[in-house]
């Protein structure tokens, strides 16, 4: 295979670390970070190597349309908006970066449970109106987190939860036992052990995109009153219209990165974005200059490895 027959589009900002890389290994780069979709889907039969963030929607028809496509990067984790299934029929190579946002979505986990745990949202937006009113919030200390997803991100936040005294029990659908021995964190048996036990509950599991909801009408039932609910990995994780029912059902407090729609369209997701209980990120998880730079070194070096395993480079 020519290289110079080999053509890289980019379709979200990416660090210039990436484009340069590629550049420097010969190939040709686009760089069209705000691209729309009638325009991708017109030009994207031209390329062999397409670059996303979260933005771009590599959904069939796109994947249809790139007769020529080899290989997808996704410069993230969240492989969500990529028809994985679909690019697998037709022999397209996935890359991402696992690992390179870990420290900075945890990070940001414990900010919105320090958010949610002591209304720093509340609190501040008085200060700057000029009201100084004392608003009590509860200590974490003493306080159970149940951990959904025990991977890199939940990982990392159960040990700083264990640095604040709090207690962990944790729940995959993996065998996390040696490793949460290893961290003094329990491991739940069961979602419903895990719900009814928990003072907070984080989600931290990767979903696909016919994931199902985990909390739904069904296991909110399990959920204790006044839980703070935090979720820094996927909307739908949570049956989003059941949040709404039990919110004031249980007085939940809900601290999330990520929404159904970002940003929201359907009244359900409006009404709870505007919930007095509801503290809302704007999908910042992985938005550090560290983090970044990481995602696009990791990204670049392993497209770089895909791209000499298939013989251009
Ligand atoms: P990871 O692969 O290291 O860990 C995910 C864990 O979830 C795995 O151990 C897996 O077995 C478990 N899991 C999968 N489905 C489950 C289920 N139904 N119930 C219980 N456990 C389940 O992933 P990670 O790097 O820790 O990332 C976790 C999530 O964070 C991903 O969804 C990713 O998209 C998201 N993320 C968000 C941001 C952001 O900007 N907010 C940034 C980085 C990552």
């Amino acid at each position: 295979i020519n290289k110079l027959d080999f053509k890289v589009l980019i379709t979200d900002p990416v660090d210039q670390y990436m484009i340069k890389t590629l550049q420097n290994n010969g190939l040709i780069v686009d760089y069209k970070p705000e691209i729309s979709r009638e325009e991708l889907l017109k030009i994207i039969d031209q390329y062999q190597v397409l670059v996303v963030r979260s933005r771009t929607k590599v959904d069939k028809e796109i994947i249809r349309y790139g007769t020529n496509l080899k290989i997808i990067a996704r410069a993230g984790i969240g492989l969500d908006n990529i028809d994985t299934e679909e690019a697998s029929k037709r022999n397209i190579k996935i890359v991402y970066a696992a690992g390179a946002s870990t420290d900075s979505a945890a990070e940001l986990t414990i900010g919105l449970l320090l958010t949610a745990a002591r209304k720093l949202y509340d609190s501040m937006n008085m200060a700057k109106g000029g009201i100084f009113k004392k608003i009590e919030g509860i200590e974490l200390a003493g306080k159970t987190i149940g951990v959904i997803g025990f991977g890199r991100i939940g990982t990392k936040v159960a040990k700083v939860c264990k640095a604040l005294d709090m207690n962990v029990i944790a729940y995959d659908v993996i065998d996390i036992k040696e490793k949460a021995n290893m961290l003094g964190v329990k491991v739940a048996e069961s979602l419903d052990e895990l719900l009814k036990n928990s003072d907070v509950i984080t989600f931290h599991v990767t979903v696909g995109k016919d994931a199902k909801p985990i909390l739904n009408k069904d296991t909110f039932n399990y959920v204790k009153d006044n839980t703070i609910i935090i979720n820094t990995s996927r909307a739908v994780v949570i049956d989003g219209k059941a949040l709404l029912e039990y919110i004031d059902k249980k007085q939940l407090t809900y601290a999330t990165d990520v929404l159904w729609n970002e940003p929201p369209k359907e009244d359900w997701e409006i009404k709870l974005l505007r919930h007095e209980r509801v503290i809302v990120t704007t999908h910042i998880g992985a938005q550090t200059k560290e983090a970044q730079y990481r995602v696009a070194v990791v990204t670049t070096d392993n497209l770089i490895t895909s791209l000499k395993e298939i013989g251009v480079l």
